[in-house]
């Protein structure tokens, strides 16, 4: 009997989870974590044990499929590579020459990892401006709010923390990277502080749990750093000497009293001065920020006032705070001549839809200005779309709309693991896949300080990696010159400057790089001012507020009064630990564990609206109604509550309205309408108000 061990990454999520994965004659035996993987150590989440049920799963796509039916009737037919890709290149290169390269959208659903900028390479060399992913409302927002206050991408080293504060995320259930090295600071003594509306596990073992009204933590942000610097709290000498702002901070501030930021927020006020001086007299302390501040219209601005309460207390790059890192010596995929960016003009690229909604400095096409486009045909109509991995008519805003709009489209092309709603509305569909079947590099954005291998254990059967299948692409629309052999010489390539090959690499395993503390004492933050910016004059000169002002959200019992009556709670959504977005809820181990969408849902609130412990509801706002099942949460702020991100029914036909794709799915009562967020571009997706109200059977 042959028995093997290698060693590769999870690549359901972002978070490059190390794992062992064990062979017997070949066959997979079991799946643990790597305890020597730099990031997890050893520990792995429910969906990666899962991983080989997703790979075996008998709904998977195996074969490139050519739509037979009508468009969502689930009428398929196998057909070769060489017909699927020959199809799309053709589609493609007819839309482009009679409309314009702009009139093809490039769609990214969650990020994947080094592939989503081959797709970006891909979609910049065919020509199109409208290349998009769910950066407005993840990442971007936080990255791009490090951009503007410390000038680079930082780190929490909250292995060091004294405290740690976990602002709006729940790495218990959603990052092992990040709740490894938590943990083992907790054990060491760490304190813990939880901002959050939804009493998560780790709240309920930290030393402070503060549980803000959704969609307000930039006032309590504020409202800290109110308190911070009238007591005198702050880190006087880094204030001083690495920030500039300060004068027009203080002078901001004073209008965030702890008790307007209470009526803002429903903290009370003595918890808001309670949180400050906690913060601050914890040092150094990290603040892991989470995505839930980046799905409101405030969201560049909200994660900013939080790096700024950073910046106040001394915490940036002091060991135990916010730190930079050396780069691995890889090819850097984001950089403009991976992804040839200069292949769209400036002009081109003007005309990408949603420009008019987002900062001069991001570049991306805006979602909802895509539909909008869809569905009147103003300022032009796309064609057709390619969409790598994105169940979008879940997790774009206003699902129906989408629908709608994808309607429109005279061609849709996919590659995905499994028939989601989104899949079954395409054309073609390629089968991507599975991490465990294909060798890749790892290097992610949330993690940007180490490359891993990613190892090929099982053979892919007829399907292909997203990188290969756009090699192959490129070769078919004309565009090979840009690109590479095959995936493996890509591999080579990107590996060039490490020094070091591929095969050897797969014996390294992983290019860790170096924390590099107070890097700014050799050459200063990398802002215009040198300093981190407080104040930021790159963001005023951008059109933004260059110090964050709070503005009540829209659709709110303060900024619609006259809906208050109707509406009277807030809504806000989690994102079960068990599945990845709109993902997974196919795979038996992991439904079981959530088998339907929770609405979390003060008891004393259910019990005045007549609903049980278990009751389905409805959940309704402006746009419609969704259902649910009730959950009774003590914990919860009677006014406010919480629901299940990403839902739709795999067990139910596809005639079943898409697998009841809005029959439950939180976007189905999104708005896609403005306000977005003013520079990413971003609707509104938590702290909107709604009723609810049971079932009747
Ligand atoms: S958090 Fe889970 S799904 Fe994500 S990489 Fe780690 S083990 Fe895989």
């Amino acid at each position: 009997m042959n028995t093997e061990v290698v060693r590769t990454t999870c690549a359901i999520c972002l978070q490059d989870c190390g794992m062992l994965v064990h062979l017997k004659d070949g066959e997979i035996v079991k799946i643990e974590g790597d305890p020597d993987a730099p990031l997890n150590m050893g520990a792995l989440c429910v969906k990666a044990l899962a991983s080989l049920e997703i790979r075996n799963h008998p709904d998977r796509v195996r074969h490139p499929l050519i739509r037979k039916g009508k468009r969502g009737e689930g009428k398929w037919q196998e057909v070769s590579w060489d017909e699927a890709l020959g199809r799309i290149a053709d589609e493609m290169n007819k839309a482009k020459e009679k409309y314009g390269p702009e009139s093809v959208c490039w769609l990214r659903g969650a990020a994947k990892g080094i592939q989503d900028n081959v797709f970006t390479r891909l979609a910049n060399v065919f020509g199109s401006p409208n290349i998009t992913s769910m950066a407005s409302v993840c990442y971007f927002p936080h990255v791009n709010a490090m951009r503007f206050t410390f000038g680079s991408f930082l780190m929490e080293d909250h292995t060091n923390s004294a405290l740690v504060m976990v602002w709006g995320m729940d790495p218990a259930s959603t990052s092992a990277p990040n709740y490894e090295p938590l943990k083992r600071a907790v054990a060491r003594g760490a304190k813990l502080m939880v901002i959050d509306p939804f009493e998560t596990m780790l709240a309920k073992k930290a030393d402070r749990w503060i549980r803000p009204r959704p969609a307000t933590d930039m006032a309590l942000a504020l409202g800290m750093a109110h308190v911070i610097i009238n007591e005198g709290l702050y880190d006087k000498a880094f204030v001083e000497n690495w920030t500039v702002g300060f004068d027009e901070l203080r002078t901001h501030v004073q209008d965030y009293t702890p008790q307007r930021v209470s009526e803002i927020c429903w903290v009370p006020a003595e918890t808001i001065v309670d949180a400050a001086r906690f913060y601050a007299a914890n040092r150094p302390a990290a603040i892991l920020v989470g995505n839930a501040n980046e799905n409101i219209v405030l969201s560049l601005q909200t994660q900013r006032a939080i790096y700024i309460l950073e910046g106040l207390c001394g915490n940036v790059g002091a060991p135990g705070g916010k730190v930079q890192w050396t780069n691995p010596p890889i090819v850097s995929r984001a950089a403009p001549e991976f992804t040839l960016q200069d292949h769209v003009s400036r002009e081109a690229r003007q005309r990408r839809l949603g420009a008019e909604h987002v900062a001069p400095f991001i570049y991306y096409a805006v979602p909802q200005s895509i539909v909008k486009a869809l569905i009147t045909g103003k300022p032009y109509m796309p064609h057709v779309a390619y969409i790598q991995g994105g169940n979008l008519l879940c997790t774009w805003t206003n699902s129906r709309e989408t629908l709608a709009a994808f309607k429109k489209l005279d061609f849709i092309a996919a590659a995905d693991l499994f028939l989601t709603p989104t899949v079954e509305m395409c054309d073609v569909v390629l089968p991507v896949a599975h991490f465990l079947e294909h060798d890749a590099l790892r290097q992610s954005g949330d993690l940007p300080f180490l490359a891993q291998i990613q190892q090929k254990v099982v053979d892919p059967g007829d399907c292909k990696s997203d990188t290969q299948i756009y090699i192959e692409l490129s070769r078919k629309l004309g565009l090979g010159d840009y690109f590479w052999k095959d995936e493996y010489t890509f591999m080579e390539e990107m590996l060039r400057p490490a020094g070091i090959t591929l095969d050897e690499f797969r014996k390294v395993h992983v290019l860790e790089c170096v924390r590099q503390y107070r890097h700014y004492e050799r050459g200063g933050f990398a802002t215009p001012s040198g300093k981190l910016e407080l104040y930021s004059n790159a963001l005023k000169e951008a059109g933004s507020d260059p110090l964050p002002v709070y503005r009540e959200p829209p659709e709110t019992m303060y900024s619609e009064p006259e809906l208050a009556g109707e509406y009277p709670l807030i809504l806000t959504t989690r994102k079960p630990a068990v599945f990845r977005h709109a993902n997974l809820r196919q795979i038996k181990s992991l439904r079981a564990r959530r088998p339907d969408p929770i609405l979390n849902i003060n008891p004393g609130t259910a019990k005045d609206l007549g609903i049980d412990n278990g009751d389905w509801v409805y959940i309704e706002n402006k746009r419609g109604r969704i259902t649910h099942k009730a959950e009774y949460t003590e914990s919860l702020h009677p006014r406010v509550v919480v629901g299940d991100h990403g839902w739709w029914y795999p067990e139910k036909r596809v005639d079943e309205e898409l697998h009841g794709f809005a029959e439950s799915c939180i976007n189905a009562i999104t708005s896609n309408s403005p306000p977005y967020s003013p520079e990413m571009g971003g609707a509104t997706l938590r702290g909107t108000f709604c009723k609810v109200y049971k079932v009747e059977k």
